[in-house]
Parts: C-alpha cells; structure tokens; sequence
C-alpha cells in the first residue's frame, strides 16, 4: 500500500477546525490527510457569501491564539469583521503554515468505516478515492449542513434562487428586482439591510421574529489594535477560562431585585455594547427565570416600536413566541430600519403560511406572489447535520445516525462509545455554537492532539468512550440545559427546524472554562471514561 493510501488520521473539513487540526497532527509527525466539500479553505467563511455576512464575535476575539506570531503580524480592521476579512485571514493561515500541500478540494466524504481487526478506518470520498487512517477527526462544522423550507415546488419556480450558505463566488446582485428573502435568523437579519437596497422591492417572509441587537460595527483603530496586540497573552488566558469564551464578568444581581430604574439603565448600558449577548448577559437569571427574561424581552420590544413607523409591523416585528436568548441571538446593521423602507414589506408566515413554490414566485393560504429572485435564509440542520450526512459506522457496523436517532450520544461532544478513533470537534453536548467557536475549536484540537499523542508514547492502538461515561455526559448535559429556559424554544438548538429530527438540546451549557477543565481532568486521570486498547490486543468487546 503507498502512503498515499494509508495515513495516521484523515481530516474532515478546511475550516477553522480542520486548519488547526492538520497543524496540530503535523507537528506530531503523523501523516495527513483533509477532505474538504468546498474547493478552497475557510468552511462557514468559504460557503457564506452574502450580502452582510459577517462575524458577531469582535475579530480581536475570534482569531486563533496558538501562533504569538500570527496574532502580532494579522491586522483586524474592523470591530466585527466580514465575511472576505475571515476568508483572507484563514486563507493566510493556510499559506502561512503550509496547510494547503495536505488538502485535497472539492472532494466530499461520504464514508467512514471502522476496521475492527485492523484497527483503522477505512474512508471512501464522493471521487471514488478510498484511503485508510487510525484516525478520523470530524471537522465537519456545526453549522454547515444547510437546509431549504419544507415547502413544495421549489423546483418549480423560474427565477433565480440563492441559499445565504451557498452563496456563489461571483457578485450577485438584485438592482431592479422584484426578491423574496425567507429566513428571519441570524443569516436573514444580516442580509435583508443590503438587498433591500438594491432590490426594487422586497418582500420578508418571516416564521418567527428574532430578537437583535444593534452591533454598533465601526473600524477599529490602530491605538486600539496596538493594545490588544499588547494584551494578547493575557486576553487569551482569560478567553480559555471564561463561561462563553469572551472574557466577561459574570452578572451576580437578579433582574427583578433592582428597581425599574436601575434595571433600564442596565438594559440600556448592555445594549449600547452590540453585542450578542448585549441583554442576556446584564442579569444572572435571564436565560432561567421567565419572568426575568421577560423584562429583557419586553426592553428589546420597546426598541422595535421605538424605530419601526407602522406598529403593526413593529408588532409583527416583536418575538413574542420563545423567551430571549433561547434562539441565536442575532447582532444588526439597519435591520428593523429597513422595514421603513417603502419597498420592503414584511409577511407573518404564522399568520399566512407559505403553501407552495410557482413558477413565478410563490403561494400563502393568504395571496400570489411573483419574484425574479428568492433568497433562502433558512438556516441549518446543526451540529449532526453534516455529521449525519456521512456514512459513518463503527465496531459491529453500527451506524452512527442510527445511534443518534433519538438524539446524538456523546462523551463530552468529542468522542462516541462504539466509534473507537473518531473525533467530533466541536460536536453535539459540547460548549459548540454557545461559544466563542474558535476557543471552543482550539480546546477541542489540542485535547485530540495530546490524546493521540498519549495513545502513541504508551502503545494504545484506540481509544473510545465506555457507554456508561457517555450515558453519563448525555444525562449530565440534559441536566444542565433544563435548568434553562433553552429547552423550551423551538430552536436549531433543539433540532426544532428540522422536520422528525429529535427534540434535544445540543449544546452543553456548563461554560468554556468549566468544560476545559473537564476534559483535562479527564486526560489527566489517563483518559477516564475511555477505554483504550493497547496495540496488538483484540478491541474491548
Ligand atoms: C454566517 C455565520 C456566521 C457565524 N458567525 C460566528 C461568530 O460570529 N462567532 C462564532 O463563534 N461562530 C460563528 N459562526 C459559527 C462558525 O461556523 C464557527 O465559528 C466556525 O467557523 C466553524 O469552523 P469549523 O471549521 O468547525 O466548521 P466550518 O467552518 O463549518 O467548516 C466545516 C467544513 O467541513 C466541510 N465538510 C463538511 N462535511 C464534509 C464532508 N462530508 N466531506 C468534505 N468536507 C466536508 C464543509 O464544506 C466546511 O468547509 C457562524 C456561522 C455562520 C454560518
């Protein structure tokens, strides 16, 4: 067999993941190979090209931290950067490191099966290619399987459609169209300002209206690059142990323990921030007591009414179905004064659902619409969506989607009993898409990287969970999400958006800081709650 046939560890996606991933694997010496669907790096930032696309964690923060260098030679130029800004920036990453050499593009994995007796994974691509590996890590992304409404007849309409997370490389532009923007989530909030100003009309459809925040962007100046530059040791420390990998001090007063006063004027200080977590984060029971929340719901409300001229439309424009903070907070740019705008109007798909598709635009229970373009913004199947897309199966040919049907099953969001060398970054029951990712993608990279590391000094061939510490990770993480009001918003984070998919909160709600010391407690009890296998022993049954 040539080493090209066979690696230490297969990849699974270019993103920020896969990147840091491959360089971590490389530094150990194994040979590498990464898989990426796309046909350049970057993963969120290669496929989400639309108008408005950009971060919502300041760029200072959503950087990698594991090259000094890196951070010192890399200038951010705004306080929440776009979308080209963090496809350039991992693109230098890339060439910086000499990562490219190990990708093979525009190339999909569509499976990856466990050899028992040769204790290796066998990993087959949608260009016919078949390698073998000891090693897969999934760096497939959490929000990276996009999806279309469930709505008949998309098929049959004329004009051209977009999917905000297949946007296309060439410029797209809607001057003097009639377009459709379906999606009210964070991709929609984002978007809907700038089409609208091309578009000669606009028509929303919203299912449910989201809570956002102003984000107050601004460049950012050199004074102030200069001292975060200064800082960077400290700041990343502090990332590493903070609850939701922003370094923040945690509220400790009750929202309904402060008079009304006081309460707006922290309401007012937190949204002047533009942030994300801008309300969520001014009192410690929002995300637990309803009635708390409610306080910070209707504060956000009032700034809708307060900016949108038609109170019907403000009206509509005002989440009332799921407590804030529940869904993905979304950060704004002239969001809710685009709907002041005479050629944007605002359809409630609650009141009027979509019936289907036409060849010139689309149906309600309630009227026709024609459009030359239709924009879907409506999301992703999150967290096991791309993970699920995969034939993956392990020992006794269990298949993972299998085992996950009723909800994935995990231990700690990075490894799962029966799938022996597989490695989920930044997988379901982990901090994930409740954090700042890229700390969260650091952490979950360099626990794996150490943990081969380990297997290789002490001569263990695999390495997988038991089912009694996964049982106990999945009851631990549902535990924590129902002291939360999470669990009772229909959410991508509880699979609410995908038609059959099980109810399940995803991610684990115990904080960034928490959750790392887990892990390397677990790793520094020799990997309890693993079983590993030495080399030349048959695999625990
Ligand atoms: C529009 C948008 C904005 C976001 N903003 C923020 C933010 O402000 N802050 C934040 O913390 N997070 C944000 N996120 C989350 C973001 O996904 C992560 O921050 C981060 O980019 C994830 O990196 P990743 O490498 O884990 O996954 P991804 O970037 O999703 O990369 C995964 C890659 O795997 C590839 N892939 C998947 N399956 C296969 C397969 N079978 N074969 C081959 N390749 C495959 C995909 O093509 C993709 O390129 C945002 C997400 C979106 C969609």
């Amino acid at each position: 067999m040539t080493e090209r046939d066979s690696v230490d560890a297969v990849i699974v996606g270019a993103g920020f993941s896969g990147l840091y991933q491959l360089y971590r694997l490389r530094e150990l010496g194994l040979t590498t190979r990464v898989f990426e669907a796309g046909d350049g790096v970057g993963g969120t930032w290669y496929w989400n090209r639309y108008p408005g696309a950009r971060c919502d964690i300041q760029s200072l923060s959503y950087s990698y931290s594991f090259s000094p260098e890196l951070e010192q030679e890399w200038d951010w130029t705004e306080k929440y950067p776009t979308q080209p800004e963090v496809l350039r920036y991992l693109n230098h990453v890339a060439e910086r490191f000499d990562l490219l050499p190990h990708i093979t593009f525009s190339t999909r994995v569509v499976s990856a099966h466990w050899d028992d007796n040769a204790r290796c994974w066998a990993v087959s691509t949608d260009s016919g290619e078949s390698v073998t590996a000891q090693f897969v890590i999934m760096a497939t992304g959490a929000l990276s399987a996009p999806k279309l409404p469930e709505i008949p007849g998309i098929e049959r309409f004329r004009g051209r459609t977009h999917h905000t997370a297949r946007w296309g490389k060439d410029e797209v532009r809607f001057d003097g169209l009639r377009v459709a923007v379906i999606g009210t989530g964070s991709s929609g909030i984002q978007t809907i300002p700038l089409i609208a100003e091309q578009a000669a009309d606009l028509t929303v459809f919203q299912r449910t209206a989201n809570f956002s925040t102003p984000a107050g962007n601004r460049p950012l100046g050199p004074a102030e690059v200069a001292e975060m530059k200064s800082s960077y040791p400290a700041w990343r420390a502090a990332q590493r142990t903070s609850f939701s990998g922003v370094p923040a001090e945690l509220p400790t007063q009750l929202a309904l323990s402060v008079p009304e006063a006081e309460r707006e004027a922290t309401y007012e200080a937190g949204w002047a921030k533009g942030e994300i977590v801008s309300l969520v984060s001014c009192f410690a029971d929002i995300l637990f007591d309803p009635a708390a929340n409610e306080t910070a719901a209707e504060f956000a409300r009032a700034k809708i009414r307060a900016v949108v001229d038609d109170p019907d439309v403000a009206e509509m424009l005002s989440p009332r179905s799921h407590p804030i903070g529940t869904k993905r907070p979304c950060l704004d740019t002239g969001y809710y004064e685009t709907f002041n705008r005479p050629n944007v109007h605002l359809v409630d798909l609650r009141e009027t659902p979509i019936v289907e598709f036409t060849n010139a635009g689309l149906r309600t229970t309630d009227a026709e619409y024609d459009f030359e373009a239709i924009v879907f913004a409506t999301g992703f199947d999150a967290m096991t969506g791309a993970l699920n897309a995969i034939d993956i199966r392990g020992r006794d040919d269990l298949a993972l989607a299998d085992e996950w049907h009723a909800g994935p099953r995990t231990y700690l969001g990075i490894a799962v009993a029966g799938f022996p060398n597989l490695f989920t970054i930044t997988g379901p029951l982990s901090p994930s898409v409740l954090s700042n990712m890229v700390v969260s993608i650091e952490q979950h990279v360099e626990w794996v990287a150490e943990c081969i590391a380990f297997m290789r000094a002490h001569g263990y061939s695999a390495i997988e969970p038991t089912a009694e510490a996964e049982a106990q990770w999945v009851q631990h993480v549902a535990e924590l999400g129902a002291l939360t009001l999470f669990p009772t918003a229909d959410s991508w984070y509880t699979g609410a958006n995908v038609p059959g998919k099980a109810r399940v909160f995803l991610p684990y709600f115990g904080g960034v800081g928490t959750y790392r010391q887990t892990c390397d407690d677990v790793a520094a009890g020799g990997y309890q709650g693993f079983t590993l296998t030495p080399a030349g022993q048959p695999a625990p049954a």
